[in-house]
């Protein structure tokens, strides 16, 4: 029996995993156990270092705070020579040399910019996401970065919230998969390895849930909801192995994010098993002043008691938790986890080894913005645009004639990476403008005028001023504009207009209350109609809009949302038909505003919507101006051909606990082109212990078919699959009858049923 005990000891030791933990556990106790409680608490703190956007808190002293020992670590740094700079700060002139975490918001791409998330997680290309991942891993890391605050995994079901730009769309099941593909391509296998950085999972909990769309506004919600439908990608982040998660501003069933011990304790640490530390978002301990939880030191106890490591910016922990210690309203045993976790998050990038982690002017000049990374950014982005009409093939154009391009968005570089482009250089890449002149050489005319400014109002003015970018606004009148336009479309043989947001009207601090496209632009795309000539809409966009009258009006749709670095040269390559257009939803399109929150994976009223009932011909669940369809559902996209699905078949009308269900269709290209088809797989509980959703996302797969061509693609189902949260959040499958559907996007699909025995 001993000597049983004695070999599985060994095994463990013999782990690498282990002996790692165990070295790493022996390093940071001989450290901390030279620290004082102030140096600890120092470790807590996340100070910036300079002003990146007017308008938000900036840390004052940052150096002398390093020296003494009270910074972990800095955020918003971009020039690798004040890294490096602060980091020799803090590991030499501080007492115990303690190295600095260096935070960005590396969200799509770092000077290579990648299309912004919600246009990534349109691709339903998880190896591609992975690698936009894995580029900006390399190139952040390469100028010093270890840490991004990456993905936002936030469900966002109301595209008023200007954040919806940042995540993956409204679904849990691909935003779980997406999720789980960013974490890894962060930080690959091993932190250790120098181009490889911390991930930050955010913003936990719920913050793509703020009532009414407005950005850091109150959630509230029950808690089978946000097990079901809110938590699932924050949950695969966490599986995948995130270094961190950002808490949100928002409250969650009444308690701030922040302050939350139920979440940040019991669910995310010990139900789900969380070892790394949490971040606060920008000055979110201090907020809660504001949100009535008490004075500065109050609500840094609280941060602290519930489950919070590091304080980003406010400093509440630097100034308050010594003296809440002596009062007895935080431990010392709080505050060392809570450093324990920070360092062992620096122990495992390697940070006590190599500080500056091998970061070199040579490694930035070799990696970064490299021929290959664009081209990979290029290439994503054109399988992140997606074609919303295309009426008797309008699209793709042809590479002869002219054509008139017209739109406030036709030549603005600043308008081509969106929200959170990290990159110094915004302004240099090239404007649609330039880049479809390069492709198209001699063989195509294009006549360009503006046409209308962006907005007429001041709305746009205060968000770029806050960012720092230039409007661009043109001082002549629309009339001028808009006569020009004319001019110029009366020369050409076809119109594009590039229309839609700008950059500064999606993102942070930008919700807006109506999502269409702004007057100044509509009435410019109704002239141009008028003209007869036949009319392209590209169309940039942060968020799912209302285009209900440019989807009656317009006969080509193509969404390009914000494409990065490269999204010139890849609307040209989708406008010309180099590339198919593959993209789908991954947000409903509302027909109005006052349909959101609209939804695919909604559940039933006990109201009919049509027909004949025995109690309700009259008293339904709807509107009286508008139906219950969206505009454009979940998983809608075109392509330049077309696709056919045979109806389901399973292997068997069965599923037994325990076994598997396949679920098989054949897929045709029916048209004259190579395409690519996203394939979805949606299944219905019909009888549930809750209220269960019409349709839930359960599998997808991206295929290519030759003109012609056929493929049968087979998606296995197991009881996992079927499994939820009932009202007791116990997570588990209920026996019964299941519809089980396949199509080209939620709405179009072949459907079956089965029973789970
Ligand atoms: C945002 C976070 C971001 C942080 C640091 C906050 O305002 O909500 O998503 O990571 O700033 O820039």
């Amino acid at each position: 029996y001993y000597s049983l005990l004695f070999l599985v000891a060994l095994h463990f030791l013999c782990l690498p995993g282990f002996s790692q933990n165990t070295k790493m556990k022996t390093f940071v106790d001989g450290l901390m156990s030279k620290m004082t409680l102030e140096e600890k608490i120092g470790q807590l703190n996340l100070l910036t270092s300079g002003a990146v956007v007017t308008g938000s808190a900036v840390s004052t002293d940052v150096e002398k705070k390093i020296k003494e020992g009270k910074v972990g670590g800095l955020l918003n740094m971009t020039r690798p020579e004040d890294i490096k700079r602060a980091q020799q700060i803090a590991v030499t002139q501080s007492r115990l040399k303690i190295p600095l975490l260096f935070g960005l918001d590396v969200v799509h791409g770092y000077k290579t910019t990648f299309p912004i998330p919600l246009a990534l997680s349109c691709s339903w290309d998880m190896d591609m996401i992975e690698r936009s991942a894995r580029v900006a891993a390399i190139e952040a890391s390469a100028d010093g970065i270890n840490w991004t605050f990456s993905p936002m995994v936030d469900i966002a079901r109301d595209p008023r919230w200007g954040r919806i730009a940042e995540g993956s769309g409204e679904d849990p099941y691909l935003g779980s998969k997406i999720a789980a593909a960013m974490v890894k391509g962060y930080q690959g296998n091993d932190l250790r390895k120098p181009d490889n950085i911390m991930a930050c999972v955010k913003h936990f909990a719920l913050y793509g849930a703020a009532e009414a769309g407005r950005d850091y506004n109150t959630t509230d919600m029950s808690r089978v909801r946000m097990y079901n439908e809110y938590f699932p990608p924050y949950l695969a982040a966490v599986k995948a192995g995130a270094a961190t998660v950002m808490t949100s501003f928002n409250e969650v069933d009444g308690v701030p994010a922040t302050a939350n011990k139920w979440l940040m304790t019991d669910v995310l640490r010990n139900q789900w098993g969380f070892k790394g530390f949490v971040v606060t978002d920008y000055t979110a301990i201090n907020e809660m002043v504001a949100h009535g939880l008490g004075d500065l030191a109050n609500v840094s106890a609280l941060a602290l008691n519930a489950g919070t490591d590091m304080d980003m910016v406010g400093e509440g922990f630097i100034e308050t938790l010594p003296a809440s210690v002596k009062a007895g309203k935080v431990s010392v045993k709080n505050i060392d986890a809570a450093c324990r976790r920070i360092l062992e998050a620096k122990y495992q990038l390697g940070l006590f080894d190599d500080p500056y982690r091998n970061s070199s002017p040579e490694r930035s000049q070799n990696n970064i913005y490299t021929d290959a990374q664009r081209s990979e950014s290029r290439k994503a982005a054109t399988e992140s645009f997606v074609l919303l009409k295309n009426q008797a093939n309008l699209l793709p154009l042809k590479k002869q004639g002219s054509i008139a391009l017209i739109g406030p968005l036709a030549n603005s570089r600043t308008n081509m990476t969106g929200t959170w482009s990290v990159s110094a250089a915004i302004e240099n890449h090239p404007s649609l403008l330039e880049a479809l002149q390069k492709e198209v050489g001699t063989d195509v005319k294009i006549n360009y005028a503006k046409g209308a400014n962006l907005t007429a109002d001041s709305m746009l003015e205060i968000n770029s001023t806050m960012f720092g970018r230039s409007l661009h606004r043109d001082g002549r009148s629309a009339a001028a504009l808009k006569k020009e336009a004319l001019d110029i479309a009366a020369q050409s043989d076809i119109i594009v207009a590039a229309l839609g947001e700008a950059s500064e009207m999606t993102g942070e601090a930008a919700s807006r209350s109506d999502i269409g496209i702004p007057d100044t632009q509509k009435e410019l795309l109704a002239a141009l109609l008028a003209t007869g000539k036949p009319v392209v809409l590209v169309l940039f966009a942060g968020r799912p809009m209302t285009l209900t009258w440019e989807n009656q009006q317009v006969p080509a749709i193509l969404n390009v949302w914000f494409g990065g670095c490269e999204a010139g040269a890849a609307i040209a390559d989708v406008l010309f038909g180099a590339v198919n257009p593959s993209g789908k939803l991954t947000a409903t399109f509302p027909q109005n505003v006052g349909q959101i929150p609209i939804y695919y994976s909604h559940k039933n009223t006990g109201r009919p919507l049509a027909g004949n009932d025995k109690w309700f011909t009259k008293f339904r669940s709807n509107y009286l101006d508008v139906s219950n369809e969206p505009l454009y559902p979940f998983g809608y996209g075109l392509s330049y051909t077309s696709f056919s699905y045979s109806d389901i078949t399973l292997n068997s009308a069965v599923l037994k606990a325990g076994g598997k269900l396949t679920a098989t269709v054949t897929v045709t290209n029916t048209g004259n082109r190579e395409g690519t088809e996203v394939v979805q797989l949606y299944i219905r509980d019909m009888v549930g212990s809750i209220a269960r959703p019409v349709k839930e996302l359960k599998g997808f797969e991206r295929i290519t078919l030759k003109a012609g061509a056929a493929q049968q693609v087979t998606f296995t189902v197991t009881e996992n699959d079927l499994k939820y949260y009932n009202n007791e959040l116990k997570f588990g499958v209920e026996p019964g009858d299941f519809k089980l559907f396949i199509g080209t996007n939620s709405r179009d699909v072949k459907e079956t049923s089965f029973k789970l025995q």
